[in-house]
């Protein structure tokens, strides 16, 4: 091998007896190997020294275990929207062209899949031609290029289809959905699935293999080669797949109908030509807002990443514990979810409640939760049963003594968390860190009940636990940067977005909200029609609408919420007669199967039925002169006061930084990622045209009145956050 390959920054190579050469891969800077420049430059010059003196064979692995390579690095396609057409187009070509190299006329390649193998990783590993993956449970292959606004741009829209068929193909590529190292080898996506110890000898034995029987080059013509696939199996395809995703999307995301037709079209091509479709259609998706606002917002999710909630370096004022030995006391809803979401983490927990039903009834579920599998969809029982052994549940609240990090998570009553906080104070070590999950109680009323309350904080989870990635982590007055920092670095290892907010009633996110669910009911108060509020918002976007949202949480917990909002917001926002009402009338929600809507059953598996007729005249003494309003008055209506909040929420300095409103109102409510985020969508606007709109609203009050900063950002231009 030349003396310049010694240069390399991210790849080793060795040189086994048989000829055969192993490359391992490790981009330095990155907690993942990512595809940056260094690494496709020395890319390039190595593959350049094996043309001038080819290998027998080439194995392509990754010298970090778990990690084979986590595809482009998202900076760079956070620029390609800027790039012009032309240099996008050529930015493909290039990449491709490189990974057409990774086999050379003579001498076969195959990759070694341990650990994330995504999207640029994963074209990297379809260019060769055998591919070994490991069983390690961080093995993961996939395409998520979707869930960025874009489709695979090197190749892999024309590979895969080749390589597993059009419609598996089509499913990893339009859902971006990972999938294990065993379900790849049932695809055919990967040769063979063996352990990590074995992988290197495994993917050499076959390069001998293959080798001996020349194989590679028949795999070579099947994969240069159309597709064959007959009109009826392709309409069917067709058919089922555009329906599934406009279910899922609901038309607001354009990459998945644009993949599927690029796999589509370029089955019926040579792979040559295919691939100059799949380009076309790359860079026709850079140009879309849709895959601006993804890669921000997944950008946004790195900054989290990266921020230690106090500032850098993080601060260490007095030793606190490190999350080593964490326990939750309260086995409700939210409990559960909390402890399932730790066994999930390979962390493990005690959970105490003081009622041994409860308890022994929430058990099960923890297990059947933390042991879900993504890639089958069910509950695996003989990871349930492992991770029953890392779960210490009690009734005797001495059973957390040893505890490092408590979360309380028990009923929300103020008298009674105050109680229960204390109590774990005197059980624990004096340097455990206690967290509350409460949703509505100020961070310094149960602060008070405690003697060291800098070890005290709010960590405030959504519901459901395992779906809601952020977490509120609350600082209350004498909460110290340790136990900030502590309480943030432990919701990161529960895979959560941590957010650090100052202690103020609804805390962010329900501040923010607020508004909205007060809107969509002065609406009906109108006249307008509950399910069109509802079909308005989700059309904009949001998973639920505000009234079906007011029925899942329950309007009575929505009632106790809103007195506590009133002393933030009340002046602005008066608290709406209806939902009192409603609670006085036994409606609420879902639990009791009516409230603004009708159930067949109650609770979590109620199903809507449709709107209750009685809610007219349930409203009739709260009614308000009808409007007549377009659709866009109505959306504007909902989601200009959300805004509204979202800047006194900035102006108040309850979040360091608007970012973090846009990654929580994404990870907590559901707000379209599309859109960016809350004051991302605001900046779509421009400030100028939100205040032309609520100038049309002025007559509403108060509520809709422009805030200083409004003003501000109109007339200097600045947008509310910035882009990344
Ligand atoms: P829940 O009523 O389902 O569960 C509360 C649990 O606390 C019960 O199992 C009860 O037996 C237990 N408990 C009561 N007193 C106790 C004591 N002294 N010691 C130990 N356990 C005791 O309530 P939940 O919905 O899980 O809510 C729990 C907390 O989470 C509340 O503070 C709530 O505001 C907050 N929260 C709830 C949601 C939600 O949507 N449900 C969302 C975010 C936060």
């Amino acid at each position: 091998m030349p003396e310049s390959l010694a240069s390399f920054t991210t790849l080793t190579v060795e040189h086994l007896p048989a000829g055969i050469t192993v490359v391992s891969l490790a981009v330095p800077g990155h907690a993942q190997n990512v595809m940056t420049e260094g690494f496709l430059w020395d890319l390039g010059q190595l593959l350049d020294a094996f043309d001038r003196e080819p290998p027998r064979g080439v194995v392509f692995q990754s010298a970090r275990p778990g990690s084979f390579c986590a595809g482009a690095d998202v900076e760079r396609l956070e620029r390609l929207g800027d790039l012009p057409e032309s240099e996008v187009a050529a930015l493909c070509a290039r990449g491709r062209r490189l990974l057409d190299r990774l086999s050379g006329p003579a001498w076969p390649s195959v990759a070694v899949i341990d650990g994330v193998c995504l999207g640029g990783g994963l074209e990297l590993a379809l260019a060769c031609d055998l591919r070994v993956a490991t069983t390690s449970s961080r093995t993961s292959l996939g395409a998520p290029e979707v869930k960025l606004g874009l489709l695979p741009g090197w190749g892999g829209t024309v590979r895969l289809p080749r390589l597993i068929g059009p419609g598996p193909a089509i499913e990893l590529i339009v859902t971006g959905e990972p999938v294990n190292g065993t379900r790849a080898a049932t695809l055919g996506l990967v040769d063979a699935c063996v352990p990590p110890e074995t992988a290197t000898a495994s993917a050499v034995a076959l390069l001998e293999q293959t080798l001996a029987t020349n194989d590679f080059q028949t795999r070579r013509q099947r994969q240069a080669a159309p597709v064959v696939i007959d009109e009826t199996e392709r309409e069917f395809l067709e058919a089922t797949s555009a329906a599934l995703i406009l279910g899922r999307t609901g038309g607001h995301y354009p990459a998945p109908l644009t993949a599927l037709d690029a796999v589509l079209r370029g089955c019926d091509l040579p792979a040559a030509e295919a691939a100059a479709g799949e380009t076309a259609a790359f860079v026709q998706l850079t140009r879309s807002p849709v895959a601006r606002q993804l890669v921000r917002v997944f950008l946004l999710g790195e900054r989290n990443r990266r921020d230690s909630g106090t500032g850098d370096p993080p601060a260490a004022d007095v030793a606190v514990g490190a999350g080593q030995r964490p326990a939750v006391v309260g086995a409700g809803i939210m409990g559960a979810g909390i402890v399932a979401r730790h066994l999930r983490s390979g962390i493990t927990t005690t959970l105490v409640d003081i009622d041994p039903e409860t308890l022994a009834r929430s058990v099960p579920g923890i297990l059947a939760e933390a042991a879900w599998d993504r890639h089958t969809q069910a509950s695996d029982p003989q990871r349930a049963v492992q991770l029953a052994g890392m779960l210490r549940a009690s009734t005797d609240r001495a059973a957390i003594a040893g505890a490092d990090f408590v979360i309380e998570s028990v009923i929300e009553r103020t008298d009674l968390k105050r109680q229960v906080l204390a109590e774990i104070e005197a059980t624990v070590a004096a340097s455990a860190i206690i967290c509350t999950n409460t949703s509505t109680n100020p961070i310094a009323t149960l602060a008070a009940a405690l003697t060291d309350p800098s070890r005290f904080c709010g960590m405030h989870f959504f519901n459901p636990v395992r779906r809601m990635k952020l977490v509120e982590v609350i600082r209350g007055p004498a909460t110290s940067d340790a136990t900030v920092a502590a309480v943030v670095a432990h919701a990161k290892r529960l895979g959560k977005y941590p957010v650090v907010v100052q202690d103020s009633p609804g805390f962010l996110v329900n501040r923010v909200l607020t508004p909205y669910l007060h809107e969509a009911v002065e609406l009906l108060r109108e006249g307008i029609d509950p399910a069109r509020i509802d079909r308005l918002a989700r059309r904009f976007g949001m998973p639920l609408g505000p009234l079906e949202l007011y029925d899942m949480v329950g309007l009575d917990t929505a009632f106790y919420a809103g007195l506590v909002m009133a002393s933030a917001i009340g002046e602005r926002i008066e608290s709406s007669p209806v939902i009192p009402a409603l609670v006085k009338a036994g409606r609420l929600g879902r639990k009791t199967g009516s409230g603004f809507y009708r159930y067949r059953g109650r609770g979590h598996d109620a199903r809507l039925e449709t709107v209750d007729e009685r809610l007219a005249d349930a409203l009739e003494p709260y009614r308000l002169p009808d409007r007549s309003l377009r659709d866009a008055d109505i959306t504007d209506r909902l989601f200009l006061p959300m805004l509204l909040e979202a800047l006194l929420v900035l102006d108040e300095g309850i979040v360091r930084d608007g970012r973090d409103i846009d990654l929580a109102v994404i990870h907590a409510l559901g707000f379209p990622a599309f859109r960016g985020g809350l004051l991302a969508w605001g900046d779509s606007l421009g400030a100028t045209e939100v205040l032309t709109r609520l100038a049309r609203l002025a007559d509403l009050g108060p509520r809709m009145v422009p805030p200083p900063r409004l003003r501000d950002h109109a007339a200097s231009g600045r947008p509310f956050v910035p882009e990344s």
